[in-house]
């Protein structure tokens, strides 16, 4: 009989090699370092400050787990910007295709969505993680939760802050996956840079990556716009563009669009102490096209239902032209044509870092070797969020851990 939403069943327990393997930080880039360790016959050892584990993997999982991108490699890679030459050799060998493969082994199907991202059939991160734990416990892994990784002590053995005390550890190799510096309540505090930082190990500071940005909107344009989505527009930052959509918030602006140019928007505002994103809410028509459409007689009209009349703008988009653009502007079709293709936004500051949906900073590359092993304290890796790379949503965050 076949069975359905049946686990994989456990894999054989590899012939031990007789090393041992701690790994501390039970998120996607520590369980897949231990999956690997433990298939080279590893005896390892998981320690987890949370209650259990990857819980800012299942939350990634609550809005569809976008595992990882179906575009083409070359252009895959393209997205870890001035980390891309530190990542490729490992993205080469466990990228887009072995993700999806690896799924499938655990019993989860994907498939690629209209915009290229790869999610689980059943979108959710829990039966990934469910039947990987699973594995993982096959493998001969043992989990320690509430483990908090506290240090070294002066004998180079990990401190543990237990329910019952502390505890020390040791092994041959030592993994430290312990993520970045936002949602912090999800486990990952990002206390770890200070204990790393004390051991002369270079970090950069954490800075916000995806996130949203504080715009100061007046009262009307919240009332009328918090929460509605701008669709069909083109974002611009420096010399990045952007095409997609993107939401009004009480506080500014968010979603996708947005996250796309965060990282270029959020270096503006660090180096300057100024942030300009300038929205084209007509992208596929040209400014001359939207002059003449301006320019046609307006009867009765309100210059609300002229736009949408002429150019088909919805009322949220409508809002952000009154909200920025001056009253002699709005009279005035040749120049109002071009605030609508350039509509400059005032940024006020990013949002906090506690909100992002992943973080830059970190240890730097050049305390790693090409293996991620720190040259000061060889034995000891770092993986995934900790390390100082970023990319955008689309699948590349968790590529990038997993690899
Ligand atoms: C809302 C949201 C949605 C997201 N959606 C996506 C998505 O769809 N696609 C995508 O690619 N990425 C997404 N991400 C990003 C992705 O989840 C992270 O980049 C990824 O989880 C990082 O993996 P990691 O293993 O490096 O760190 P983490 O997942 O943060 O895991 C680190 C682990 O270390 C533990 N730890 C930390 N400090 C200690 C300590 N001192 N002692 C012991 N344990 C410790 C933590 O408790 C945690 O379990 C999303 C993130 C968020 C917040």
């Amino acid at each position: 009989m076949t069975q359905t939403n049946a686990l994989p069943a456990k894999p054989a327990k590899p012939a031990p090699n007789g090393k041992t393997a701690m790994v501390i930080g039970a998120g996607p880039a520590g369980l897949m370092a231990a999956e690997r360790l433990a298939g080279d016959g590893y005896t390892v050892t998981i320690y987890e400050g949370m209650p259990s584990a990857g819980r800012k993997f299942l939350m990634a999982g609550k809005s569809g787990l976008n595992i990882t991108h179906g575009e083409d490699l070359e252009t895959f890679l393209t997205r870890y910007g001035a980390s891309r030459e530190r990542l490729e050799p490992h993205l080469r060998k466990f990228g887009p295709d072995q993700i999806r493969q690896w799924c499938a082994g655990l019993g989860v199907e994907t498939f690629v969505g209209s915009s290229g991202r790869v999610f689980p059939t059943a979108m959710k991160a829990s039966p990934l993680l469910r039947a990987w734990l699973r594995r993982l416990d096959g493998l001969g892994c043992v989990i320690h939760y509430r483990h908090y990784w506290a240090g070294w002590n002066d004998a180079g053995q990990a401190i543990f802050k237990t329910t019952d005390g502390e505890i020390t550890a040791q092994a041959d190799i030592t993994i430290l996956a312990l993520g970045g510096g936002s949602w912090k309540r999800l486990g990952s505090d990002g206390k770890w840079m200070d204990i790393l930082v004390a051991a002369g190990i270079k970090c950069n500071p954490f800075k916000p990556a995806n996130c949203g940005f504080d715009i100061d909107w007046t009262d009307h344009l919240i009332d009328k716009c918090a929460g509605s989505p701008v669709k069909a527009v083109t974002l611009t930052c420096g010399t990045q563009s952007v095409r997609g959509e993107f939401v009004v918030s009480k506080t500014g602006i968010e979603g996708s669009a947005v996250y796309a140019i965060s990282a270029t928007l959020r270096d503006q505002w660090l180096e300057t102490g100024v942030g300009t994103l300038i929205l084209d809410l007509c992208p596929d028509r040209t400014i001359e096209d939207v002059t003449t459409r301006l320019a046609k007689p307006r009867g009765k009209n309100s210059l609300g239902n002229h736009l949408r009349k002429t150019l088909g703008l919805d009322a949220t988009k409508t809002a952000l032209i009154f909200e920025v653009t001056p009253r002699d502007i709005q009279n005035d079709p040749a120049k109002l044509a071009t605030a609508i293709k350039n509509l400059a936004l005032k940024i006020k500051k990013p949002r906090p870092i506690d909100e992002a949906i992943s973080t830059a900073g970190g240890v730097t590359w050049e305390e790693l070797d090409e293996n991620f092993q720190l040259i000061k304290r060889p034995g000891t890796y770092c993986l995934g969020e900790m390390v100082d790379w970023e990319a955008p949503t689309g699948g590349y965050l968790l590529s990038g851990c997993l690899c």
